[in-house]
């Protein structure tokens, strides 16, 4: 840039898919450059952007620009390679720029305490002031000294007073910055890690990774390997490799508080290179983290989904762990794909992405299959341990036989009781928080309801409290059935917090604890319990999905897993997949370490051929049934899939609406599009909105996108945006 820019566009995060152009005071015209952020007047606000250009064409209506109030950060501004990736999430996601800008600096927007700070303009030099005005030389002197901005906090009033007159007369200016970032931590540098050798399946993977890496092009790649295949190893093997090439590596994670062993293996192999991003750290520490990889000392960055973003540069390997994982997708907007726009950062920095899991989403399998990515395999766990073997229990035969209804079969039990006879340690999964799902009235058949959701209430026995795990409303037990007045309510559906119980009733003496979003509210919990799980403190650790996590606990050597049925039932196209890679997970968390593992999977349609799949654990035969029926149905991975909800208070106006989205997306496809709906969405109800819903289906993911673009931009604010959400790629459809 040789002249300075007069005008600048402007990203805003709000939900409307546009640009503002601001003018540019001569002050902060100099140090204003593309990717920096910014204040704004908006309407009444003040509103943080980002610039992302110099207009070409300013509009005609010049003269009703407003200017841009300061410059606000002393963060260099956004690389070029991170603006252009927020760019694509803006227009794959359907999101405005500023929302998806939003994403790639998370907590850091808006939220960080401002300070002002004075600075020294050209030609605010002694010189300029008079002999008498002795406050003002001295504080223009300080700045000249200092070479760099003073806070206004740090001056006397003396000083303040004069800094009022230097600023008006123009020789120093005041600007918005945010707290000054402290110096890095010093990292804790622990005993250093050595790399394992590697087991023959391994060095095939790592043998078609490495050259890839070197050859610094583009190169998708899914690693299928099974539970306990050592898939870690083969990840840290190959970042190794592209460091000492002098490249950067991201490393993502679903979420890293289920995970922290993996966090300080990882630290312990690269002591001092590791940064790690991730919305649950303090905001302090994550500001240190995200300078250290902006200003190039960390090269290895682990992190979750919005770590993507990373400022890294020149980045040679992306590592996408548990790449199937939901976490990945954020659920509000912008609803991106960690492990998509990963894919999408990995061809702009032509960099390795490794796609790692032993249940790979149905879409990079099928990338494998069609010859786009290259497929990596570990087939069997590292020293040939076997898999865990698993049995399925007839949860309808055990009430025939006992004549009465119990949570745990004795099947169950008992390898319970033997598993910890042998002093080894067992998880039991149930994937439902709370003490029991719903209350239910036996006279007039109905449950509970949250009343501003369609949706059962869950009964907390510890906290004596219905809560509805949609909104998270509470509510004390009812009196009566709010539907009948019946006073009788019966509790249906065992979550975690019964079966925690009844295992402790049934195994005297066993030291039983649990693992689910009640007990890990405080930061930190998780951690622990996992640490104490770890080190042999807890015999039995019964929780929800979080226990299915990646953990490897060599002394776990039965899993044991409670209504694994109950989720298939869903009305989601996905809900078999998602069954099939939980019981698959879990059931990897058994026989990892020398003794062979064990798993018992409880439910009532023992025979649903996706229980029967995944309790042999042949990922290959479930991909090609799923994928039959996903093509029957034309569902992802075989057509492409945006999701429109419609929601409002009043249940009319959403469908009207609703009509009104649905004419323009059925206006812009050109008869190209399979459209169904609108109609309810299967939770009809949620925080007190109405909801319905519409799926856009076609063969091809561009051509559904722009179609709904060119809709959206059709319905422009014909529907207000907070009654409007789009969803490329939805996972969920609940
Ligand atoms: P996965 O992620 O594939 O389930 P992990 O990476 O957790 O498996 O590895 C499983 C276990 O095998 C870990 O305890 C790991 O330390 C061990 N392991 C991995 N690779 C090797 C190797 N080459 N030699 C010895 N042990 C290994
Ligand atoms: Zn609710």
């Amino acid at each position: 840039m040789t002249a300075r820019p007069r005008h600048a566009s402007v990203a805003i995060p709000i939900p409307v898919r546009r640009q503002f152009t601001y003018l540019v005071p001569e002050p902060i015209a100099a140090r204003l450059s593309v990717g920096a952020r910014v204040r704004v007047p908006f309407g009444a606000r003040r509103v943080e952007g980002t610039v992302i250009e110099w207009p070409a064409a300013v509009p005609a209506e010049e003269i009703e620009l407003k200017s841009i109030h300061a410059l606000v950060d002393e963060l260099p501004p956004l690389q070029p390679a991170v603006l252009e990736l927020t760019r694509f999430v803006a227009d794959y996601y359907l999101c405005s720029w500023g929302e998806a800008l939003e994403a790639a600096t998370p907590g850091f927007a808006g939220k960080d305490p401002l300070v002002r700070r004075i600075h020294l303009l050209p030609g605010g030099t002694t010189a300029k002031v008079s002999q008498r005005a002795a406050a003002q030389r001295e504080l223009l002197q300080a700045l000249s000294d200092a070479g760099e901005p003073l806070p206004l906090a740090r001056l006397t009033p003396r000083e303040r007073r004069a800094a009022v007159v230097l600023v008006e007369r123009g020789l120093a200016a005041i600007e918005e910055t945010r707290e000054a970032p402290q110096p890095p931590q010093s990292r804790n540098v622990a005993q250093a890690e050595r790399p394992l050798d590697p087991m023959p399946e391994q060095a095939a993977a790592l043998e078609r990774i490495l050259p890839a890496i070197e050859s610094g092009e583009y190169a998708p790649m899914v690693l299928h390997g099974v539970t306990g295949s050592g898939k870690t190893e083969v990840y840290l093997r190959a970042a190794r490799h592209a460091l000492d090439r002098g490249r950067s590596v991201l490393y993502l994670v679903p979420e890293i508080g289920l995970t922290p062993l993996l966090l300080s293996r990882v630290s312990r192999r690269f002591p001092g290179q590791v940064a790690v991003l991730h919305s649950a750290l303090p905001r302090a520490r994550r500001w240190r983290e995200w300078q250290s990889v902006h200003e190039g000392r960390c090269r290895l960055v682990i992190g979750t989904r919005s770590a993507v973003f990373a400022p890294l540069s020149d980045i040679g390997l992306i590592v996408v762990d548990e790449e199937h994982d939901g976490s990945y997708k954020q659920d509000e907007t912008p609803r991106y794909n960690g492990r998509d726009v990963a894919i999408v950062r990995a061809r702009a920095e032509k960099s390795v992405v490794l796609l790692g899991s032993a249940t790979p989403s149905m879409e990079s399998f099928h990338n494998a299959q069609s010859g786009r990515f290259a497929l990596l395999q570990l087939g069997s766990r590292v020293e040939d341990r076997p898999l865990a073997r698993v049995g399925l229990v007839d949860m309808r035969q055990e009430y025939g036989e006992l004549q009465q209804a119990s949570a745990l079969s004795r099947v169950l039990l008992e390898e319970l009781e033997d598993c910890l006879e042998r002093k080894e340690q067992a998880l039991i999964l149930r994937n439902r928080r709370g003490w029991a799902a719903a209350l239910l009235c036996p006279r007039c058949g109905n449950r509970v309801n949250c009343t501003s959701c369609s949706i059962a209430l869950t009964w907390h026995l510890a906290e004596r409290r219905l809560r509805c795990h949609t909104c998270d409303a509470e509510h004390p037990y009812p009196e009566c059935c709010p539907t009948c007045a019946n006073e009788e309510l019966k509790p249906v559906g065992e979550g975690t917090e019964k079966i925690e119980d009844l295992i402790r009733d049934a195994i005297p003496g066993a030291r039983v604890e649990r693992m689910d979003r009640d007990t890990i509210r405080r930061r930190g919990a998780h951690e622990k319990l996992l640490g104490r799980f770890g080190r042999g403190e807890i015999d039995v650790l019964v929780g929800t999905q979080m226990i299915a996590k990646g953990h490897d606990f060599p002394r776990v050597t039965l899993v044991g897993v409670v209504s694994a049925d109950q989720s298939l039932g869903l009305p989601d196209f996905r809900a078999g997949e998602r069954t099939f890679q939980l019981l698959t997970q879990v059931a990897g968390r058994a026989g990892r370490g020398e003794r062979p593992g064990r798993v018992v999977v409880q439910a009532f349609d023992v025979d649903h051929p996706i229980l029967r799949l995944a309790a042999v654990q042949d990922y290959e035969a479930f991909f090609q049934r799923e994928l039959d029926y996903r093509r029957a149905l034309r569902y992802p991975p075989l057509a492409a899939l945006v999701q429109l909800r419609i929601s409002d208070p009043d249940e009319l106006q959403s469908r009207a609406w609703a009509g009104l989205v649905a004419d323009a997306v059925r206006d812009a496809g050109d008869g190209k599009l399979l459209i169904s709906g609108p109609g309810p969405a299967p939770v009809e109800r949620m925080r007190g909105r109405y909801r319905q819903q519409i799926l856009v289906r076609s063969d091809g993911r561009r051509r559904v996108v722009d179609a709904v673009d060119r809709a959206l931009n059709a319905i422009g604010n014909k529907v207000p945006s907070r009654a409007l959400q789009v969803d490329v790629d939805p996972l969920s459809l609940l």
